[in-house]
């Protein structure tokens, strides 16, 4: 279990209405190669059921593996293979190959593929704030050029995000955020993070915690929901006032996980 910074998506703000000249050619030629990409609890659980492989089965394999970031916040990430000379390619891209010309590109987990590979390569900010600049237009950022393989046609980073099924996403990643500021309020981030007053606690006990929004059974909401129930216990078996505890003056109240998946 690594502990590193934060991995950085370079990324441009632009409009998330503005007219953008972009296609996809779903070869992957750029987008599934030398990249990191990024997955959180609700990623892997749609890849586990899209492959038919249990959770905790992608975690031992090393399929998905999970690190620290900055912030204290155990975010996942897809493996990667080796892909010519010292490049890397996602663990589920595969080429076709004929007369030693590659000639189409795959993904071997495409039902079930990420957020991030669905909306690439335009990416969406929950908060709906941090991308509001100057202009006062919703932003989406653009991770990264596609490079060769689009078919270029007239369209918008949100057409092209609405387009590969990302509401689901999108209402699961607002509650997962919600989930994962109320433990980082709570004293409950990785020790790394100094920014917040820590609940007294081993560092398998907060691995343990944040691990379980990735392998809890149950149902995407029910999963959220066992792990602030265990956050609340924490506290509770610690003694100490929750104004003892992360953010000084900013009581967090619980989140409504339920009604933020459901509604
Ligand atoms: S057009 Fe872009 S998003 Fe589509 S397969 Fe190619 S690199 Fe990936
Ligand atoms: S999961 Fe699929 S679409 Fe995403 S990077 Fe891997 S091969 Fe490409």
């Amino acid at each position: 279990m690594a502990t590193t910074p934060a991995r950085s998506l370079g990324r441009t703000l632009i409009p998330l209405d503005g007219e953008v000249s972009w296609g996809c050619s779903g070869q992957g030629w750029n987008c599934c190669v030398d990249k990191d990409v990024p997955v959180r609890p609700y990623d892997v659980r749609r890849l586990a059921e899209a492959i038919g492989r249990p959770v905790q089965q992608l975690l031992d394999d090393g399929i998905v593996s999970l690190e620290w970031d900055g912030y204290g916040i155990l975010g996942g990430w897809l493996a990667t293979r080796p892909y010519e000379g010292d490049r890397s390619a996602c663990v589920f891209y595969e080429e076709v190959i004929a007369d030693g010309r590659r000639v189409a590109g795959l993904c071997n987990a495409h039902a079930g593929r990420p957020e991030a590979c669905r909306a690439y390569p335009y990416q969406r900010h929950a908060s709906g704030t941090e991308f509001e600049e100057s202009t006062s237009l919703p932003m989406a950022a653009q991770v990264f050029d596609c490079g060769s393989c689009a078919l270029a046609e007239r369209t918008t980073p949100r057409q092209v995000m609405l387009a590969n099924g990302l509401t689901d996403y999108w209402r699961a990643d607002d509650a997962y955020r919600a989930v994962a500021l109320y433990l980082h309020k709570c004293g409950l981030a990785h020790l790394s993070n100094s920014t917040y007053r820590q609940l007294p606690l081993s560092p398998a006990a907060r691995l343990a915690l944040w691990s379980a929004l990735y392998t809890s059974e149950g149902t995407y909401a029910e999963a959220l929901a066992s792990v602030l129930d265990a956050a609340d216990a924490l506290i509770a078996a610690s003694g100490l006032p929750r104004s003892h505890l992360g953010g000084a003056g900013e009581p967090l109240a619980r989140p409504d996980v339920v009604g933020m998946i459901e509604d």
